[in-house]
């Protein structure tokens, strides 16, 4: 695997208002300095021991990114440093991050997941309740949602995952007419990241496709 070319084709290779987070989960320091070396700065993990290892090791000039589900005792880890978190998909949770931005003077941007897959073993908030978190997140002093996060049903069926990217694509579209600072749609993956960029996704979460297939 030639890291640094991987990432530099695949960053060469997408549109100008696409944003790529590297996922760099399970893989080392080293692995991720040479995607840095390609002009990468974001860097996208999901579990919270990990990620903070790897920011004190690397760069400061790094955007790390919480992509994983996020548990509400774990917040106070990553509230000091973490610049995204894509995985927001409670009330409950939000106001932990609220209480834990407030603690560290910061301004935690983050993402709503919404779950979008048909299948049931998937994460997200359901859609019927996105306005009512979107209500409660504008009294929030320290939370600043940026937009949304989604991940399709894993399966073959390209039709499918279209209409579930399609799907989260016109709710984006719908709620940033009334909150405008909604600017982030987060889908898309090393199989389906070009089908995702058609669908309207501005950010890409990309790991295998940059350090090759990971050894858990
Ligand atoms: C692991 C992971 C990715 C990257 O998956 P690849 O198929 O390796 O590109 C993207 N998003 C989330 C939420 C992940 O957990």
């Amino acid at each position: 695997m030639d890291i640094k070319a991987n990432t530099s084709s695949l960053l060469k290779s997408l549109p100008g208002h696409v944003r790529l987070v590297a996922v760099s989960k399970t893989k080392s320091v080293a692995e991720i300095k040479a995607s840095y070396e390609a002009g990468q700065r974001i860097f996208g993990e999901n579990k919270i021991q990990e990620m903070a290892s790897k920011w004190e090791a690397l760069p400061k000039d790094i955007s790390w990114h919480m992509i994983g589900h996020v548990q509400r005792n774990k917040v106070k880890y990553m509230a000091p440093f973490v610049d995204l978190i894509h995985g927001v998909e409670s009330l409950k949770l939000l106001q932990e991050i609220q209480k834990q931005a407030l603690k560290n003077n910061r301004i935690q941007r983050c993402l709503i997941q919404i779950r979008i897959a048909e299948e049931e073993s998937k994460f997200g908030l359901p859609p019927d309740q996105l306005n009512a978190v979107l209500e409660a997140a504008e009294s929030m002093s320290h939370v600043k949602v940026i937009g949304f996060m989604g991940m399709a049903t894993f399966t073959e069926d390209q039709a499918q995952i279209a209409s579930e990217f399609k799907f989260l694509n016109s709710l984006f579209e719908a709620s940033k007419k009334k909150w405008p600072k909604l600017t982030t749609l987060s889908m898309g993956m090393s199989g389906d990241y070009p089908l995702a960029i058609e669908c309207g996704s501005n950010m890409i979460r990309v790991g295998s496709k940059i350090f090759g297939r990971r050894n858990y």
